[in-house]
C-alpha cells in the first residue's frame, strides 16, 4: 500500500522515543518494487561516523551492483536524499538515527533517537522495520521513583532519556515541632504526615501518561518507605514494580539511569521465558499454539495470534509474492508467484512476520536466546484460540 499524502514526510527536530515511532503505519506501507530505502547508523561519535562511512560506501558498491537496471536512477536519487539527511551533526543526546526514504513516492522519514542501533542499510519493498522492532522491545518505556519519608520524585524513562515528572516533598521537622510535645503524640502525627505524603506519590503515579503503555516502574531509594508505598499501591499498579533498589537520595542521575535499565532488562528477559514456557506448554498440549514460519503467518493472517516469538538473532531466507503475499521460507525465489503470477523477491522471512504481526495486532516478542524456540525453528506463536 501507498504511505497517505500526512505520512510522506515525517521529520521531527527532536529526539523520538523508539515508543513513539508509528511501526503500525509503517508497516502497512508497500510496493510490488525495490523502492524503499532504509538506513540505521549510530551517531554517538566520531568513530561511529567514521564507521559509518565505511560501512555505507560497501553497501552502496553491494547495492548498485544488485538493483535492477530499470531502477538504478530511482535508486541513485533515494540514495541522495539519505545521504544529505546522513550528513546532519547529531542533535544533543542523539545516539542514532532512522532512516526511511523513496524518491518515487516522494516519501522521506527521520528518527533521531536516544539509543544506539546497529549499522543496517536496506533496500526493499517496504521499510525495513526489524532493527527498530529489535530496540523497541529492549527499550519499552518505564518510570523510576526514587523517594524517602520526605522526598519523592518521579521519572519517566523513554528510549534511555530521563525526565523528571513529579517531585512531592514533606518537611515533617518544621511541619511538626517536637517541642512540647510526647514522643507517642509526634511518632503519631509523623506516622500520619508519611501516609499521606505516601498517598500523594500514589496519585502521581497514577496520573503518569500512558501508565498502562510503561513496562513498569522501578522503586528506589534508602529505607522503609518503599515498603509502605507499595503496600499502599492499588493491585493493578502494584503488579507494574519491576525492581526495588535500596539506594541514596544523592545518586547520581547517570548511576540511578543505570539501575533502571538494568530492572527493565531483567524484567525484558523474564517476561520472554515466561512467554516461552507458555509456548513449551501449549504445544505439549497441542492447543492455542503454532511454530513454523507457514503456520504462524495463517494464523497472524486469521488475527489469531496473541503473541508472536521471534528468536532474536533469526534470519530465515525465503521469498514473498509482492502481490499476494504469499511467503514461503529457505527456498530460492521462483521468476513468478506459482499463485497469482506476481512478481517475487527474495526476503527475510522474519522480517515479513513482523510486519504482518504489526498489521493484525499482534504483540511481538524477541527471546534472547532459548534452546527450545530455536529447536522448532526459531518462530512460534501464542494464539487467542
Ligand atoms: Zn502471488
Amino acid at each position: 500500500m501507498e504511505p497517505s499524502e500526512d505520512f510522506k514526510k515525517v521529520m521531527p527536530r527532536e529526539l523520538v522515543p523508539v515508543s513513539e515511532i508509528d511501526v503500525r503505519q509503517l508497516s502497512e506501507i508497500y510496493e510490488e518494487r525495490d523502492v524503499y530505502l532504509s538506513v540505521y547508523l549510530p551517531t554517538a561519535s566520531r568513530d561511529d561516523d567514521s564507521m559509518n562511512e565505511t560501512y555505507v560506501n560497501s553497501r552502496l558498491r553491494a547495492l548498485r551492483k544488485a538493483v535492477k537496471k530499470d531502477l538504478q536512477d530511482k535508486f541513485e536519487k533515494t540514495y541522495e536524499m539519505v545521504r544529505e539527511q546522513m550528513a546532519y551533526q547529531p542533535i544533543r543526546g542523539e545516539k542514532g538515527r532512522i532512516i526511511y526514504a523513496s524518491e518515487p513516492l516522494g516519501f522521506l522519514h527521520i528518527y533521531r533517537i536516544g539509543v544506539k542501533p546497529d549499522r543496517k542499510l536496506i533496500l526493499d519493498t517496504s521499510p525495513f522495520l526489524l532493527p527498530l522492532a529489535k530496540l523497541r522491545d529492549d527499550y519499552e518505556d518505564y518510570a523510576i521513583l526514587l523517594m524517602d519519608s520526605q522526598q519523592a520524585k518521579l521519572f519517566s524513562v523513554r528510549s534511555n532519556v530521563m525526565k523528571v515528572e513529579d517531585s512531592d516533598s514533606i518537611d515533617l521537622m518544621n511541619k511538626h515541632k517536637k517541642g512540647g510535645m510526647s514522643q507517642m503524640r509526634f511518632n503519631r502525627l509523623r506516622r500520619g504526615a508519611i501516609q499521606s505524603f505516601v498517598s500523594e506519590v500514589v496519585e502521581d503515579i497514577q496520573e503518569l501518561e500512558d501508565l498502562a503503555n510503561l513496562r513498569g516502574i522501578v522503586l528506589a531509594g534508602p529505607g522503609e518507605v518503599k515498603k509502605v508505598l507499595y503496600e499502599g499501591l492499588p493491585q493493578d499498579l502494584q503488579k507494574k514494580i519491576i525492581g526495588v533498589e535500596d539506594i541514596s537520595m544523592d545518586t547520581p542521575l547517570g548511576d540511578l539511569l543505570e539501575v533502571g535499565e538494568k530492572a527493565a532488562q531483567q524484567d525484558e528477559r523474564e517476561k520472554e521465558r515466561a512467554n516461552v514456557e507458555t509456548l513449551r506448554d501449549y504445544i505439549m498440549k497441542g492447543r492455542n499454539a503454532a511454530y513454523g514460519a507457514n503456520k504462524v503467518k495463517a494464523a497472524l493472517n486469521e488475527g489469531r495470534v496473541n503473541i508472536l516469538l521471534l528468536t532474536r538473532n533469526a534470519s530465515i531466507p525465503g521469498w514473498i509474492c509482492e502481490r499476494c503475499q504469499n511467503i514461503r521460507e529457505r527456498v530460492a525465489p521462483p521468476d513468478e508467484c506459482p499463485f497469482c503470477g506476481g512478481p517475487t523477491s527474495g526476503v527475510d522471512v522474519v522480517e515479513e512476520l513482523y510486519e504482518l504481526a504489526q498489521r493484525t495486532g499482534a504483540e511481538v516478542d524477541f527471546v534472547e536466546d532459548s534452546d527450545f524456540l530455536r529447536s522448532i525453528g526459531g518462530i512460534g506463536a501464542l494464539l487467542r484460540y
